[in-house]
């Protein structure tokens, strides 16, 4: 009885953040002059059980987002596949390649040219073709993974030429600040970054995704351009873990 109370209300809790989450996120489209549908809400899932995850999707999630490779397999099976697809966003080790080839359906964390050669590899064994965004360390913080900025276009003209990869933007990261307004210096330069990359035209890349914004910061993010915020504790609440 106390279980099944517990697990309505927090429901219904879910139900209401991604409410309110769809005005803030139209309302910040509408704002920049975009269309509304032009942002697509990831649910950030690390941390957050199958049960939960499922009020989501019966919310009209369709997309969700994994830091862990093993974190994801323990508990996919309890997830229903209603049509929601399963980006990976964590640092990716060599030997998870593999098996995150097999369970996700883009990755969106690649930081280094190894490692998109190593899904290439791994992705032909499959037979599939993975979509990827490259991640950029937009803040140039020295303990986080991503490409500098000055060095991702090359990284894309590289990466672009590896079999069985499909680049479709860029992902970052920013640095946390104390007051997240801060954080417009970074959500520009990204904007840049990314506008510069597309109008390239470069074969074997389509630039129609700036994976940004996070749950303190994604109407900024969205000002400049985001096509995809990454929301976990704006609609799980905070993380236990
Ligand atoms: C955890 C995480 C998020 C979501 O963070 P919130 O602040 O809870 O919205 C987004 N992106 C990445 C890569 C994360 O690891």
């Amino acid at each position: 009885m106390r279980e099944s109370l517990l697990a309505e209300s927090r429901a219904k809790c879910i139900k209401e953040n991604l409410k309110r989450i769809r005005e803030e996120v139209l309302s910040a489209a509408l704002a920049s002059g975009r269309s509304p549908d032009a942002v697509e809400i990831m649910a950030v899932t690390k941390t957050v059980d199958a049960p939960a995850i499922n009020h989501a999707i019966t919310c009209g999630i369709h997309l969700i987002g994994e830091n862990r490779v093993q974190e994801y397999i323990a508990k996919k099976d309890g997830i229903r596949a209603d049509g929601c697809r399963v980006h990976m966003i964590g640092h990716l080790q060599t030997n998870k390649v593999r098996q995150a080839v097999e369970h996700f359906s883009a990755i969106q964390s690649v930081d280094t040219v190894r490692l998109a050669r190593e899904i290439g590899k791994r992705a032909a064994e499959a037979g599939k073709v993975i979509p990827i965004l490259l991640e950029v360390n937009i803040g140039g913080e020295s303990a986080k993974f991503g490409f500098d900025c000055r060095n991702t276009t090359d990284a894309v003209y590289e990466i672009a030429e590896i079999h069985n990869l499909k680049i479709m933007g860029l992902m970052t990261v920013p640095p946390i600040l104390d007051d997240a307004d801060d954080n417009s210096t970074f959500f520009s330069n990204m904007q840049r970054l990314f506008i510069d990359i597309r109008d390239k035209k470069i074969d074997n890349v389509t630039m129609n995704t700036l994976s940004m914004g996070m749950s303190a910061d994604y109407k900024q993010a969205i000002a400049f351009g985001s096509t995809l915020v990454r929301l976990g504790s704006a609609i799980f609440g905070e993380r236990t873990y």
